[in-house]
């Protein structure tokens, strides 16, 4: 596995799949790489904890960082570049252009937080004109993301294919993330609320963790997603409802 920090060396061949990520990679990055090397000749990973994508007072500080460890996880996973450029790559002195998708971008995730996929929208962007992918792959974990890349690229006609693949979990039920590694034990365990609720249709199961939101959302497919905070860490997760026999 190649790693690269900038645009010039990212030159690839034949049908490209690229993977988005921020790093502090577990089994739910590690699927979308199985996936995407199943499906093209060469696989991109990007690395890249994007600041535009954090409001001040919110975690970019203190995320996950272990560019080694990533790599070697990465490289197992069948990875072929590791595309791991410095902040001034993705936003060189000057920048100023952004991609807001209004509607899609502003509920839930976008209320809590302003700005977050104005920075998600423009980084993906970024990366896609970078890497000129075929394929990019995102997991339904983060539905809203997935929800408003796929109008970013109907919107604007960006040539790729969006793929999603499902939301990993640990044996307990927990989404995997890479935040969970802010939790202490006794938070994971309260942490396991989110899961439980969310299965049980039930926002009562979330007694004691502060919800910002418990709500369906009408993306394709359809789904149940909310979001709590566990001490200092926030969390989100969702169940798909389409085919939901209730
Ligand atoms: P992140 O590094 O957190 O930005 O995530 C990179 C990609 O991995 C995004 O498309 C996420 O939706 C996806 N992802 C994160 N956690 C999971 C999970 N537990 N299951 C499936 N995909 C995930």
């Amino acid at each position: 596995m190649k790693i690269v920090r900038t645009a010039a060396e990212l030159r690839t061949e034949g049908s490209t799949g690229l993977v988005p990520t921020m790093g502090g990679f577990h089994e739910g990055h590690l699927s979308l790489f199985r996936s995407a090397r199943a499906e093209n000749r060469t696989v991109v990973a990007s690395l890249f904890v994007n600041p535009a994508q954090f409001a001040p007072g919110e975690d970019l500080d203190r995320y996950p960082r272990d560019e080694k460890r990533d790599a070697t996880l990465a490289e197992e996973a069948g990875v072929d570049v590791l595309f791991a450029p410095a902040a001034e790559e993705i936003y060189p002195d000057g920048f100023q252009t952004w991609v807001d998708v209004e509607e899609v971008g502003s509920i839930l995730e976008g209320e809590y937080r302003p700005g977050h996929f104005r920075g998600v929208a423009t980084v993906c962007l970024k990366l896609f004109n970078l890497v000129r992918p075929a394929r990019a792959y995102f997991g339904q974990k983060d539905a809203q993301q997935v929800a408003v890349i796929k109008r970013m690229v109907r919107d604007l006609a960006v040539p790729v294919e969006i793929r999603v693949c499902p939301t990993i979990r640990d044996e307990d039920g927990l989404a995997l993330s890479s935040r969970n590694a802010y939790l202490s034990p006794e938070e994971r365990e309260r942490a396991l609320a989110l899961p439980r609720a969310l299965a049980a249709r039930d926002p009562g199961a979330l007694d004691g963790l502060a919800v910002d939101y418990f709500e369906e959302a009408d993306f394709e497919p359809r789904v149940l997603a909310a979001a709590v905070r566990v001490g200092s860490t926030r969390l989100i997760d969702n169940v798909v409802l389409e085919g939901d026999t209730e």
